[in-house]
């Protein structure tokens, strides 16, 4: 399989001015199609060009560290992309707000400990919602490009529904080291729609 980068389903400014158009342009031009470039040339050639890039995440700990970090590295990013819009809805309802509110307490309570997941992450990483392989949903940060997908985590492992990049490539220009006004502003940004819709998703490959 030949990886290639996604288009974004929004202009690079769409998300101005929580998210500036030339952090977007950037991230997604050169950053992300970096990570697809050196993941097609570590998997070249090789028994994984027929793998699921899942399956790959999934058994991390057989690969090398190219794979690891660039096969990560295309994972996070199409995803973070695919839960940002620029008519995001900013309060989740239905089964995911339950399950939110009943292991949080309420939405604000989440926001609070998924604000502390990546202000807490050392260094370059992300910060996630993710649905454990036993149906609950938790909260977990991972450092790098790595996800909670991989088999190198050992006690947070699950399928992202919802992450922040929180390596300075990610905010620097515009909100330089303040990455709490980023994480803000993510909020802004980030659209329960799309989270849902994964969650349900999830879901029903667990069954
Ligand atoms: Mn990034």
């Amino acid at each position: 399989m030949n990886y290639t980068l996604p288009e974004l389903p929004y202009a690079y400014d769409a998300l101005e001015p929580y998210f500036d158009s030339l952090t977007m342009n950037i991230h997604h031009q050169r950053h992300h199609q970096g990570y697809v470039n050196k993941l097609n040339k570590a998997l070249e050639g090789t028994d994984a060009e027929d793998e699921t890039l899942e399956n790959i995440l999934r058994n991390i700990s057989k690969y090398g560290s190219a794979v690891r970090n660039n096969g990560g590295g295309h994972y996070n990013h199409s995803l973070f992309w695919e839960i940002l819009s620029p008519f995001a809805k900013t309060v989740p309802d239905g089964n995911l707000a339950d399950k939110i509110n009943s292991l949080f307490g309420s939405l604000e309570k989440f926001k609070e400990q998924f604000i502390e997941a990546g202000l807490t992450q050392f260094g370059s990483g992300w910060a996630w919602l993710f649905v454990k392989y036993n149906g609950t949903i938790g909260i977990t940060s991972t450092a790098n490009q790595d996800n909670p997908l991989m088999d190198t985590n050992i006690t947070n492992q699950g399928f992202p529904i919802m992450g922040v990049d929180v390596w300075e490539h990610a905010y620097y220009l515009k909100y330089q080291n303040k990455r709490a006004d980023y994480l803000d502003a993510f909020w802004k940004v980030m659209d329960w729609n799309a989270v849902e819709k994964k969650y349900e998703e999830v879901l029903s490959k667990l069954k």
